[in-house]
């Protein structure tokens, strides 16, 4: 599909072509990665953050937030409850926070892998190269790093570099891949300055990248934050990406159709918009993966990257329950094992 093409169905508003746009997807997602949804335990480990994202609502700049940071022994009781939950994976994610130390994160690594075989996917920014090979030799298996936006000045704009150290995302991502990690990347939808060209590229990028795993959610506004109080310009009339629920299923759908062997999340963000079938309608539109929420429930709420997250109430186990019955009920089956991509290499 071309960049005329991609645009065409992001801009497209005829329902008959959007119902044909979910059955091709649907078709494509059947076919290549088949009807097991797989389910990764998120545990959300620190909000501690060095970086200013414009967009998040746990960047240092953010004094209101209530910092936690979980232990060790925190971190591998929930990898252990993943287990018990029939999980394959589990995705230690935090802001950018240096108090999780290499050491720290090998050792959990390391116990993860011992205690319970689960797959580890790691989400923990742009963290110096040494931090990354000695998790890689821990045994981490994954590593998730969204671009955020293919376009270099709006990601400037909304992602300050920290002093010293420029930010290329696209860089990190070549690395982790020769580091051996399967490697998942993805944007935000609808973020002020995003434009139809924009959001073409960074579908195309996708494809150039040959991601393993691939999230796209809507841009969520935090009031906190400089792009939520509405300090950073749109794109001129008419050329904005609007953050709705639809934009997503067309870029949900247009992203399997392009990288038709990729794991695609039906994201929390994608929940929130639509908490009674968001999911089920991101599912049936491209996506094979669900994020259920590990999260302790006193840390979960200060989590908070964006207002209103979908599912902050819930216990583990609760959400495990809600995401399989929602699965089955959709004719699909949860899916067993690490569900990685399967490169003929062996690995996931
Ligand atoms: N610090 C790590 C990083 O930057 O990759 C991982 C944590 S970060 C909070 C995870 C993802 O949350 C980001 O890549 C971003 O796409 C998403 N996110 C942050 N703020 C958001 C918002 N206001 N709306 C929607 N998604 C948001």
């Amino acid at each position: 599909m071309d960049r005329h093409e991609l645009i065409g169905w992001l801009r497209e508003t005829d329902e008959t072509r959007l119902e044909a746009l979910w059955a091709r997807a649907d078709k494509a997602r059947r076919l290549n990665v088949g009807d097991e949804v797989h389910l990764r335990g998120l545990i959300e480990v620190s909000n501690h953050c060095v970086r200013r994202c414009a967009y998040c609502g746990i960047n240092v700049t953010n004094h209101e937030v209530e910092r936690y940071r979980m232990t060790a022994e925190e971190i591998v009781g929930c990898a252990r409850q993943a287990l018990d939950l029939g999980y394959g994976t589990v995705v230690i994610q935090a802001g950018e926070d240096y108090g999780l130390t290499r050491d720290l994160i090998a050792a959990v690594v390391r116990r993860i892998k011992a205690e319970t075989g689960l797959a580890v996917t790691l989400s923990l920014g742009e963290r110096p190269d040494d931090d990354l090979v000695a998790w890689r030799e821990a045994g981490a298996d994954r590593y998730l790093l969204r671009f955020e936006t293919s376009d270099p000045e709006l990601y400037a704009s909304i992602h300050p570099s920290l002093p010293g150290r420029p930010s290329d995302r696209f860089e990190i991502l070549r690395h982790l891949r020769d580091l051996g990690y399967e490697i998942g990347s993805g944007v935000m939808l609808g973020i002020p300055g995003q434009t139809w060209q924009t959001l073409a590229s960074d579908l195309l990028a996708f494809q150039g990248l040959d991601l393993d795993m691939i999230g796209v959610g809507p841009y969520l506004p935090h009031p906190a934050t400089p792009l939520g109080r509405g300090e950073l310009p749109e794109a001129p009339p008419g050329e904005q990406v609007p953050n709705t629920e639809l934009m997503t299923y067309k870029v949900v759908a247009l992203t399997r159709l392009l990288c038709p062997q990729s794991n695609i999340p039906s994201t929390t963000a994608l929940a929130t918009l639509n908490l009674a079938l968001g999911r089920e309608l991101g599912l049936s539109r491209g996506a094979n993966v669900v994020m259920p929420n590990l999260t302790p429930a006193p840390y979960r709420a200060l989590y908070e990257i964006y207002p209103g997250k979908a599912c902050i109430r819930e216990t583990a186990n609760e959400c495990a329950h809600c995401l399989s019955g929602r699965i089955v009920r959709m004719g699909r089956q949860v899916g067993r094992g690490a569900g990685g991509r399967d490169r003929g290499e062996g690995r996931g």
